[in-house]
């Protein structure tokens, strides 16, 4: 593994351990080059997984992007971190579980908003509104009612730029 501060192919591994529940391993590296550490993870990969975009083009499976669309939905979000990297983790199970080597992009979307959805109702609504491409305001009401049910509505509508209207502050 080469070293991402100076390069060096030297790096050697100071320890190994098993995270994410026994599905990765953990290893600190040093550079003897330069004195860097870092951490690299290595994980099973069933298949090489390639995902069809809504435009038809075909792209493989990014985890680390994947990872990143979810981020933004629960950017400053109570979200423990390690709950979220067990949900990404499993989606990427999910998805190399089903036995096809295509999938189209809209199968993870339903995965995450899936995940999310249990997980954080205002990072919910933020992911749906961009992976659903909200059209009409009908589309947003929908969302909002199917997590209604099992959310507080105040913990929707609180700091959601597409709610339509401010809180209501009466205090
Ligand atoms: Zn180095």
């Amino acid at each position: 593994m080469r070293c991402p501060y100076c390069s060096g192919e030297n790096t050697q591994v100071k320890d190994s351990r098993p995270t994410e529940e026994n599905a990765a391993i953990r290893r600190r590296r040093i550079c003897p080059d330069c004195g860097g550490r870092f951490t690299t993870f290595e994980r099973v990969q069933l298949r090489e997984l390639t995902i069809i975009k809504r435009s038809g083009r075909r792209v493989p499976f990014d985890r680390d992007k994947l990872a990143r669309s979810i981020e933004v939905a629960l950017r400053k979000r109570p979200v423990d971190p390690d709950r979220v990297e067990r949900m990404i983790s499993g989606i990427a199970r999910q998805l190399e579980s089903m036995g096809e080597s295509e999938l189209p992009s809209s199968v993870i979307g339903g995965f995450v908003m899936e995940a999310l959805r249990g997980l954080d109702a205002v990072a919910y609504v933020r992911f749906a509104s961009v992976y659903r491409d909200f059209r009409e305001a009908a589309d947003f009401q929908e969302v909002l009612g199917e997590i209604a049910a099992a959310t507080p509505v105040d913990a929707v509508a609180g700091g959601e730029p597409g709610a339509g209207r401010p809180l209501d502050r009466k205090h």
